[in-house]
């Protein structure tokens, strides 16, 4: 049974458009086959953000344009493994992002899933050696252990070199940061295969030690990106702001297609046509994030540039990654479980199919949002995940040929038709919080736990200066 729909008739715009069109699609190519990675730092960033400003203009957004930031850059360089003893061999692998050039000789440590008792345990072992650490969350943890967490961990009982080996099989080298602060981590960290790193862990329980040479040759420089912006104003509320997002920076060993074009193109698609049929009573704001999957740098520079303007924030959606299939489109809200009840009548009313959950985690754009008080939503899957994993996320295969039109235009449209109904929206239930108030919701013992690594991480680093 269906209920009344205000919006009925645009909504029905919206969707039609959508469907008869492969503007999404199109989009989603240019900015793969074109540019690429879009890694900070590469041509094809710097050819995205001018896309993406075109695009807006063309849509008919106002104000559009791109925000500098600067940030601690990082470009890949070779990087080797060479197995000394007891065989001689090399094997294939890739810097992860933030590692610092040079060259470590030593005996490789297996520290398997990198259970955090396993490190405190065996942390005498590590001194002066290389950890080897899976990307499979620790059996037995209920919260997830992120690859900042091993190497943190790694970097604090001694280590002299890091291998982050990808537990999915036939999926290449894993990447991701490991960089502190926007600036190089302490010491060389290589992804591996998983194949390459399950070769490691036979030849060292067969041996009893292997020593190897890891060796990297990236460079750390200071460097700048860009936010790009775009606004559909709003007709009587024009200084409250409903805002969308999405990071389109991906890995710069893949083209980032799922994670995070396919949002990135969902936030244009909904630009596309909201401004096409739409005048909301309140602006919506497009943003389109520089430099995410290295540290949230795009959307934490946007937070302190416009810290005076946080408060005009109705609510904020993240879209990362939210066309890549069709079991990731929920609506979770980041623990505002007065606007459970608001997105249920807006379900009703769409006759849409979405779940709703109520949570939050620190690793996207959302979050430094957040930590301010500003109501944030992501789209994504609003029930857990059995293990976690990224499927082709972050490696080589997050390729063009992944993605299929359906989840995109769901993506686009679902954003699209909430944004007109969070930008219209009279009886609205909540106000900011306080960043104490965020604070304390995030006060849990994983919370804690991690927090208090980060701290003793930060304190290594403070004592290296
Ligand atoms: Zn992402």
């Amino acid at each position: 049974m269906s209920t009344h729909n205000p919006f009925l008739a645009v909504d029905r715009q919206i969707i039609g458009d959508i469907h008869t069109t492969t503007e999404v699609m199109d989009n989603l190519t240019y900015l793969c086959d074109e540019c690429g990675s879009r890694f900070p730092g590469t041509p094809g960033e710097r050819q995205a953000v001018e896309f993406m400003q075109e695009k807006m203009r063309a849509y008919g957004l106002q104000n559009v344009h791109a925000e500098p930031f600067a940030f601690g850059g990082w470009t890949r360089g070779t990087a080797t493994l060479e197995i000394l003893e007891p065989v001689q061999k090399s094997l294939p692998c890739i810097s992860l992002p933030y590692s610092p050039a040079g060259s470590v000789e030593a005996q490789l440590v297996d520290m398997g899933e990198g259970h955090p008792d396993d490190f405190a345990a065996r942390a005498g072992e590590i001194a002066g050696q290389i950890v080897l650490t899976t990307s499979e969350n620790p059996a037995g943890m209920s919260r997830g252990v992120h690859r900042s967490e091993k190497y943190g961990r790694s970097l604090l009982a001694g280590a002299a070199g890091f291998l982050f080996v990808n537990h999915y099989p036939g999926t290449g080298p894993v990447t991701g940061g490991i960089g502190h602060e926007d600036g190089p981590g302490a010491v060389p960290g290589l992804g591996l295969a998983c194949e390459d790193g399950r070769y490691l862990q036979r030849l060292l329980e067969r041996h009893g030690q292997v020593k190897i040479r890891i060796t990297t040759t990236d460079v750390n420089a200071p460097s700048t990106s860009w936010n790009v912006v775009g606004d559909l104003p709003g007709t009587t509320h024009p200084d409250e702001l409903v805002m969308v997002g999405c990071h389109y920076d991906g890995h710069d060993i893949s083209q980032g297609a799922g994670d995070p074009a396919s949002g990135a193109v969902a936030v244009l698609e909904a630009a596309r046509v909201l401004a096409k049929y739409t005048k909301p009573a309140r602006t919506i704001r497009f943003v389109l994030w520089g430099v995410e999957e290295i540290g949230l740098i795009g959307s934490a520079a946007y937070t302190q540039a416009h810290a005076a303007e946080l408060g005009a924030i109705r609510f904020y959606l993240n879209l990362d990654a939210a066309g890549t299939s069709a079991d990731i489109q929920d609506i979770v809200l980041n623990e505002w479980p007065e606007l459970t009840p608001v997105f249920e009548g807006w379900k009703k009313e769409m006759a849409d199919t979405f779940a709703i959950g109520q949570s939050v985690h620190s690793f996207s754009d959302h979050f430094p949002f957040f930590v301010q008080g500003v109501p944030t939503s992501c789209m994504e899957r609003a029930t857990r995940r059995p293990s976690g994993g990224r499927g082709y996320g972050h490696t080589y295969y997050d390729t063009l040929d992944k993605v299929e039109i359906g989840p995109l235009r769901v993506a686009s449209e679902r954003a699209a038709r909430w944004l007109i109904r969070l930008a219209n929206e009279e009886n609205w239930p909540i106000t900011q919080r306080t960043p104490e108030a965020a604070q304390a919701l995030l006060d849990t013992p994983a919370y804690r736990e991690t927090a208090e690594l980060r701290a003793q991480v930060d304190a290594f680093y403070a004592a290296r200066k």
